[in-house]
């Protein structure tokens, strides 16, 4: 452990440690844009500088490593008027259409320019307006709204391993490039969907969003069913309707998704799913109670089981189930027909 001070306190701190994690771990709220903590940092957004003792520059708190006696200020007058300049340039070069923009109420830029009084972009004049990218099937990229943070770049690259977008030109040139504007035959982005769940503002957003307001929904924590890894994710639900997903910071995903587990939820309230059992009769499906559906069942399966024994049957169950009702699939398999003849979806 090594001692330095912040904003005039004392404090142990573990070696190596950046200044940017010392100060999380004691509570002290730096604002970023561009910094993860699973991926190299990048000091791209500039909005984490703090005061060094003996440092003419503001430094860059994400790349800074903590030294014995160093002396920083992370909220002075100098630190807090470079801030404010870093976020009136970013918001002068913006949209600023927060009224419609479906990122609004979960935007780090909306709330950093709340937090330091951005009102509107001082520098604010004709900006160039790009087409906004709709070629992905799961998501879209609006070059207008992207601060160039580079995050989902690094999330493809460092964390995905697909390495399928990079950023283009430079200055006020540069933006995000492909899988958009190549066409998806010539992409190798699989819609994993990353990029979009760490994009800080409302650049890459899912396709076929329903409307929601942050504040308007709840997030509940469930396990993805469609593979044997077990993701973390949280499912985005407004009253009874779930209407997005997000990957949970823990293990064993820490942050991350598959496209299934990303985006193939809408079957979940679909107009077409079935609210009641059907049985044949005379060739044809019919509506009935569960009652008589589990008769029809519990009674066919004795009538066969007595006649050819157990394993003649097989079940085969879905990974649109919960772990719950698979975990019972199977004990009714197992424990009740007595055979092991029993396999899921996701068992590739
Ligand atoms: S990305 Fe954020 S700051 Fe930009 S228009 Fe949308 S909500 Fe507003
Ligand atoms: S969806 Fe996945 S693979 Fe495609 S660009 Fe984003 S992170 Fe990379
Ligand atoms: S699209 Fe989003 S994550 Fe990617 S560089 Fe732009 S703002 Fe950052």
């Amino acid at each position: 452990m090594i001692e330095i001070n912040i904003n005039g306190l004392k404090y142990n701190v573990e070696e190596n440690m950046t200044v940017l994690e010392a100060c999380k771990n004691i509570g002290i709220e730096i604002p970023t844009l561009c910094y993860d903590e699973r991926l190299e940092p990048y000091s791209a957004c500039r909005l984490c500088v703090v005061e060094v003792e003996g440092k003419k520059d503001l430094m860059t708190s994400c790349s800074l490593k903590v030294k014995e006696g160093m002396n920083i200020e992370t909220h002075s007058k100098k630190v807090i008027k470079a801030r404010k300049d870093i976020l009136d340039l970013l918001f002068s070069n913006h949209p600023q259409d927060c009224l419609s923009c479906e990122k609004s109420g979960d935007c780090k830029l909306q709330d950093y320019c709340y937090e330091y009084g951005i009102e509107k972009g001082s520098f604010a004049g004709e900006r160039k307006k790009y087409p906004i990218d709709y070629s992905n099937h799961f998501y879209s990229y609006d070059p207008n709204k992207c601060i160039l943070c580079g995050k989902c770049v690094r999330v493809c690259s460092e964390l995905q391993g697909t390495n399928a977008i990079g950023l283009e030109d430079r200055g006020f040139d540069t933006k995000v490039v492909a899988p958009f504007d190549k066409g998806l035959s010539k992409s190798k982005c699989v819609s994993c969907g990353n990029c979009v769940s760490v994009c800080p503002v409302g650049a890459l957003v899912p396709k076929n969003r329903e409307r929601y307001r942050h504040w308007e929904i709840k997030k509940i924590r469930t396990t993805c069913s469609y593979c044997g890894v077990g993701c973390q994710m949280d499912l985005l639900v407004k009253g009874d309707k779930i209407v997005g997903v997000e990957p949970a910071m823990e293990s064993p995903n820490n942050g991350l998704l598959c496209v299934k587990g990303k985006f193939a939820y809408s079957f979940i309230n679909h107009r077409d799913r079935l609210k009641t059992p059907l049985v044949k009769r005379n060739g044809k499906f019919e509506e009935a109670t569960w009652d008589e559906a589990y008769k029809i069942i519990r009674n066919k399966i004795y009538e066969i089981k007595d006649k050819y024994g157990p394993e003649v049957f097989a079940g085969l169950t879905s990974a649109r189930c919960t772990n719950e009702e698979n975990y019972l699939f199977q004990k009714l398999f197992r424990a009740v027909i007595k055979t092991n003849n029993v396999d899921h979806c996701a068992r590739l």
